[in-house]
């Protein structure tokens, strides 16, 4: 037996054991060819089958309609935050933001570096970013509307998305792409750095209707560029090769549960289990709206700072790893993306009943 903690760590995250163990097995000789995909051509006819085999997945998975592109992209979801106005905002335009969390305040922060014009219709920072806000007016001139599907540190997520009508719905989906079913039809653009739900950090996925892969202006920087990597099929320059095969394997895996949906259900079933926990406790406090709850990461808190140092400290040496919260919120963060098996989640409720046991 590998010895394996139970790992509820924010991201990077969990990846499937059955992926590790298949990249483990072909490391040293991809299916005899006597090299490992780390050392081969991006340009090869073995790697052009990981990355197009990639790329299917998704969009068989996500259900992507025709008309979407799948770009591997570098730089994480934080380069996106800039790449994005930089694509998308051209002169004399404006672009609207919903402020719900930290994130979101980066990806609007690089709007502003740039000089363009944007205004945050809504924000939930008067509660220390506790809830979704669900009041908000669009201005039907924006070139696009950018969202944050869930919130990593606060442990927000939306519910559902905004009828947006004809101005493009542009999201950060980097910490719960693929952990539930989604309208991808509903978003002009989807993009996600992979190391939460999708594979290894190093990957940017991005999905991108292609009228909106037009509007890329000629005078940015080319790795900038949705058009040029967009049109070269993520292979301007060498693509991060090896994360873009593990990408396929945790896809591969995604398929081999049922699927999307099948996932959605094991995530629900997961999530209910510790919020069940919290709530019945007394002890443990949920530090979000009851309704904004977010499916992937979830924080609380513990009656004092002082046992909440000592419920990480015990954590460890129960193998649960990871659940220090965020600085901004205090306290605990349980992450459980989709590669969190249901064992942790039960192991982190049967430690958290313990020790509210010894210490309430
Ligand atoms: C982690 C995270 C990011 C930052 O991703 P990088 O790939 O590290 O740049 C952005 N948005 C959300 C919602 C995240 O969870």
């Amino acid at each position: 037996m590998v010895r394996r903690i139970h790992n509820f760590s924010a991201g990077p995250a969990a990846l499937p054991l059955s992926v590790l163990q298949e990249v483990q097995q072909d490391l040293v000789d991809y299916k005899g060819e006597g090299l490992s995909v780390m050392e081969m051509s991006h340009r090869g006819k073995t790697f052009d089958g990981i990355i197009v085999e990639a790329q299917n997945l998704l969009k068989e998975l996500m259900g992507i309609p025709d008309g979407y592109k799948v770009i591997f992209m570098q730089g994480g979801a934080s380069l996106q935050f800039a790449t994005v106005p930089m694509n998308l905002l051209g002169e004399n335009e404006f672009a609207d933001y919903i402020n719900t969390g930290a994130w979101s305040k980066k990806a609007i922060a690089e709007v502003k570096k740039l000089g363009k014009a944007h205004n945050v219709i809504a924000s939930s920072e008067d509660k220390n970013f506790n809830y979704i806000p669900t009041e908000f007016n669009l201005d039907k001139a924006a070139s696009y509307l950018h969202i944050t599907s869930n919130n990593t540190i606060f442990g927000t997520q939306w519910q559902s998305f905004p009828d947006t009508g004809t101005i493009p719905l542009v999201c950060d989906m980097s910490s719960d792409i693929n952990s539930h079913v989604v309208d991808v039809s509903k978003f002009a653009m989807i993009y996600a750095g992979a190391q939460k739900n999708m594979g290894p950090s190093g990957v940017t996925i991005v999905i991108m209707r292609d009228d909106m892969l037009e509007k890329s202006p000629a005078n940015i920087p080319t790795m900038c560029s949705y058009k040029i990597i967009g049109g070269k099929d993520s292979m301007y320059n060498t693509p991060p090769t090896f994360g873009i095969y593990i990408i396929k394997l945790v896809l591969e895996w995604m398929k081999s549960l049922g699927g999307v949906a099948a996932v959605e259900k094991i995530n629900r079933d997961k999530a209910a289990i510790l919020y069940d926990a919290i709530d019945s406790s007394g002890f443990y406090r949920g530090t979000v709206e009851v309704n904004s709850r977010s499916l992937m990461n979830v924080p609380f808190r513990l009656p004092s700072e002082e046992l909440e140092k000592k419920f990480v400290a015990e954590a460890l040496k129960h193998d649960i790893s990871g659940v220090k919260g965020h600085r901004s919120v205090g306290g605990i963060r349980a992450s459980i993306y989709n590669a969190v098996p249901k064992e942790s989640i039960q192991a982190l409720v049967d430690f958290m009943k313990e020790f509210e046991r010894t210490n309430g």
